[in-house]
């Protein structure tokens, strides 16, 4: 079964890692409070003084941050990272920035320090998903602006992997050099992997599974490792074990599946994740029930993460020991979906995860797929393009019927369908764009 990468915090009782989350919680809280101009007037504003918080319980006073409340402080003075900053601008040593997905980008500065934490985290997950100091790692990443895959390409340099970094080359050369090198490893997001085996096939006439040496991949960066679906078509592409891992810029990783894949153990020792009613913003604690994560990092001091509102929808698995020993505590799925995507269609509540799940699980279908919401009168309507495979395209209303049945049972719904030949549906380098709701909003 699985080793750990840290024996001793990987399977501390639980009660031992709580009392060590609540001195963490402690100790970046007053940090926060005596060097950042945003969290001291957040919390002068509450009332609240650092001291207060003598329990685990008592957290829920302090008050949460989210994302506008990022964009906002940004635009303070010191430039470009603002009121968040809580160390002399000077013992910054890495600028990255968040995706922009959501708008416009937040600045994220680390320390040296700091830096050397994300690759520690990252370490955790790297390891649990079997990465030893024999693999050879391909990184089919372009070391860009975002911070993505940069602290992962430091952590498999921590456990002693050889690492490849296949940054600027194309699509096709990356996959000759896995297969040069004979790499052991890779990581990417889900869309990528899929991408990447598409053109492995096509322009090569390459088979990963057969062709290629790739024994595990780690995937981050958006839903799919976590949607059995998708995970069982990467690993059949490409002949490995697939693992999910996720992190956010402001946040850092903090979650990762083992070898057991029995959902994702939190880092729980870098980090306190609790879990919020999306309506009534109760505390969640036991597993059974979907809400949004409130996260706080401990020990990244230069842009600190307390009690961030993430809009991550996740829920605790009520698996309460894992098979690999690890006492970290696990979700069930990963994250499911983000509260800004899920949306009400037709009075029902629609996760785009959910139609990822029905459509890769049909083997007639493609990899990709569209979903566009209109409204039509007062009416919603759901438009779901998908791609048939050329060898079931005489068979098309059985696949049909097929879908229609799984969409009902896994959303609810109705949709209209439409069928591309293969191929045909807009292709994604890193992050798909696959959900497009084009309601006017009220
Ligand atoms: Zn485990």
């Amino acid at each position: 079964m699985d080793k750990y990468w840290n024996p001793v915090l990987e399977t501390l009782p639980r009660e031992q890692l709580q009392q060590l989350q609540l001195i963490k919680f402690q100790k970046i809280l007053k940090w926060s409070y005596e060097n950042s101009p945003f969290y001291r007037s957040l919390y002068k504003d509450a009332g609240l003084e650092p001291g207060d918080i003598k329990t685990l319980d008592d957290i829920r006073r302090v008050p949460k941050t989210e994302k506008s409340m990022l964009r906002e402080a940004q635009g303070k003075e010191p430039f470009p990272y603002g009121s968040i900053l809580s160390v002399p601008i000077e013992q910054v040593t890495e600028y990255r920035q968040t995706s922009g997905t959501t708008g416009q980008p937040v600045y994220h500065p680390e320390t040296w320090q700091d830096w050397e934490w994300s690759a520690e985290s990252w370490a955790y997950a790297l390891y649990a998903h079997g990465y030893r100091d024999y693999d050879r790692v391909f990184m089919p990443f372009g070391y860009s602006i975002n911070i993505a895959f940069w602290a992962a390409h430091y952590a498999a340099e921590k456990i002693g992997c050889e690492v490849v970094p296949g940054g600027v080359l194309d699509t096709a050369a990356r996959i000759l050099k896995m297969k040069e090198l004979k790499a052991t490893a890779l990581m990417a997001t889900p869309t990528y992997i899929l991408g990447m085996a598409d053109v492995a096939k096509k322009k090569l006439g390459l088979d990963p599974a057969r062709d290629l040496n790739i024994k595990k991949i780690t995937c981050a960066g958006e839903p799919g490792a976590n949607i059995p679906a998708t995970k069982k078509r990467m690993e059949e592409m490409w002949g490995a074990k697939v693992y999910d891992e996720v992190g956010a810029t402001e946040i850092g990783h903090w979650g990762y599946e083992c070898q057991s894949q029995a959902g994702l153990h939190v880092l729980e020792a870098f980090h306190l994740v609790e879990i919020e009613d999306i309506e009534t913003g109760a505390s969640i604690t036991e597993p059974g029930k979907r809400g949004s994560m409130v996260i706080t990092t401990f020990d990244r001091f230069a842009h600190p993460c307390v009690r961030f509102d993430s809009k991550d929808i996740i829920e605790w698995s009520p698996i309460e020991r894992c098979e690999c020993g690890r006492t970290f505590r696990l979700l069930k799925g990963g994250v499911v979906g983000r509260a800004d995507d899920i949306t009400k269609v037709k009075g029902v509540l629609l996760a785009p995860t959910a139609i990822e799940e029905v459509v890769r699980n049909i083997p007639e279908l493609g990899d990709e797929y569209e979903v566009v919401v209109t409204k039509k009168g007062d009416i919603d309507d759901i438009t779901l393009k998908v791609e048939i495979s050329p060898a079931f395209k005489h068979d098309a209303s059985t696949v049909e019927e097929k879908l229609v049945q799984q969409l009902r049972l896994k959303t609810g719904l109705r949709y209209s369908l439409e069928f591309h030949d293969y191929g045909t549906l807009p292709r994604y380098d890193v992050k798909a764009k696959r959900f497009r709701d084009l309601r006017a909003k009220e």
